[in-house]
């Protein structure tokens, strides 16, 4: 990359969540391997963040690779539509076999914010061909869904980045956020407000939908489980869906398969999305009963409404499929318990710092809570100055590395964010 490009990608290419007129700075990154990223001038610097959670192996992993370029060789994609091919089914095979019991039937598509649209879809269409409509969905306030608009709607209504488009944006129900921590005691009378809800708005909700445990964009917030089993109960009382957005949360990150077995509670609709390729490819995936695919396609409109161009890419499918063996083969509990215990060990200390107000893990998640925002641009020069790649979001530095990260590695990204906090340039002041 010349420094030409780097101009140009200022000029014209839009980043997330970024201006075009004072665009956040950028860094050329041209490989990665492992758990490090390479700069164009050949720095390399630990990875943090597994590429918004997805990376869960690394990069550039010779298996994945290996079976990526098989795949290229005989097909990188082929329409779904009328179509069957080997990697989709391998892949819908293997998510049955390893999430919970009963959500068996599969649509793959593109993004998590799609796989998010599609639950929606299925609950409003479910309703529908039952006979009996339902047109709202009930949401936690500080959650996340994703960017698309179904998936804005049922995210925060008021501190997510999204409300500057709510009159737009179907109008959805929200329940206050979980206040129980997720190490706290359940205490008699915290299911008050949620049963309250329940039983005044039932009538008109046709699914609810939650992030199991992490509440992430929303604060990084670690609820406790009992929430979930007190969700289940009631969606069975008044006959409401649950929708799991296992997005972030999937495939171990929570030191869980799912977030959702913290409770031992199976959803009736599942999201899954991000590390569900190891982080190779973008793809989705949205698993329900049997019984919700039958009523819906035993409805008027004789199906479910949607079928991307890209849908079950073969590559992509190869990708997870990829991933999951290496799952399942590679251990990944171990790995994961030893990330959580690194991180308790090495983040605790800086509770006592007067710039942190708490910590917190949870499995593969480490959480440094601010009492500032930090100033995104000098706290990221910061970092990749120090050898590190974490990026971290108003007053939120968290870890979510890949589960292949070595001690070593991860006590330089914890002394990292121990150095960065004695940098006041690095935070905005209040
Ligand atoms: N749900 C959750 C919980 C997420 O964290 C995200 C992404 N940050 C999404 C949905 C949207 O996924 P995607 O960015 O792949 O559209």
């Amino acid at each position: 990359m010349k420094n030409d490009d780097l101009d140009f990608d200022k000029k014209h290419i839009w980043h997330p969540y970024t201006s075009m007129t004072h665009p956040l700075p950028t860094y050329p990154v041209v490989s990665a391997h492992g758990y490090e990223l390479i700069l164009r001038d050949g720095r390399r610097l630990i990875d943090g963040m597994s590429s918004w959670w997805a990376a869960i192996h690394g990069y550039n992993h010779p298996i994945i690779n290996q079976v990526m370029h098989a795949q290229i060789n005989r097909m990188s994609h082929v329409m779904f539509g009328g179509i069957v091919h080997p990697p989709a089914v391998e892949l819908c095979r293997r998510l049955v076999n390893t999430m919970p019991t009963g959500l068996e039937c599969v649509f793959l598509a593109d993004s998590g914010s799609v796989a998010v649209e599609i639950a929606i879809k299925m609950a409003l269409q479910y309703w529908q061909a039952r006979g009996n409509p339902r047109y709202e969905i009930l949401a936690l306030r500080k959650g996340y869904h994703g960017d698309t608009y179904g998936a804005m709607a049922v995210s925060d209504p008021e501190n997510s980045m999204h409300n500057m488009y709510q009159n737009y944006l179907p109008s959805n129900r929200f329940l206050n956020s979980p206040t129980r921590r997720f190490e706290e005691n359940w205490q008699k009378g915290d299911e008050t407000s949620f049963s309250q809800f329940f039983s005044q708005h039932h009538k008109k909700i046709a699914a609810v939908i939650m992030e199991p445990i992490v509440q992430g964009v929303g604060g990084m917030r670690f609820y406790h489980p009992e929430y979930l089993r007190l969700t289940r109960m009631l969606c069975n009382q008044y006959e409401i869906l649950f929708i799991a957005d296992e997005i972030a949360t999937g495939f171990g990150r929570t030191g869980k398969w799912l977030a959702c077995n913290y409770a031992d509670v199976t959803p009736d609709i599942l999201c899954l999305g991000k590390a569900l390729t190891g982080g190779m490819m973008t793809l989705s995936a949205t698993l329900t009963f049997r019984h919700i695919a039958e009523t819906i396609s035993n409805s008027k409109a004789g199906c479910f409404m949607h079928g991307p161009t890209f849908m079950a890419n073969p590559l992509a499918c190869a990708a997870a499929n990829a991933s999951l063996s290496l799952l399942e083969n590679d251990s990944w509990y171990q790995h994961v318990e030893k990330i959580s215990t690194y991180l308790s060990v090495g983040l605790a200390p800086l509770i006592s710092h007067p710039k942190v107000r708490d910590i917190r893990v949870l499995g593969a998640i480490g959480v440094v809570e601010i009492v500032q925002e930090v100033n995104i641009s000098q706290i990221q020069h910061w970092f990749v100055e120090n050898g590190v790649w974490i990026r971290p979001f108003k007053n939120l530095i968290y870890l979510t590395p890949p589960y292949i990260i070595s001690k070593e590695a991860l006590m330089k990204l914890i002394n990292a964010i121990a150095m960065s906090l004695d940098q006041p340039e690095n935070f905005i002041s209040s």
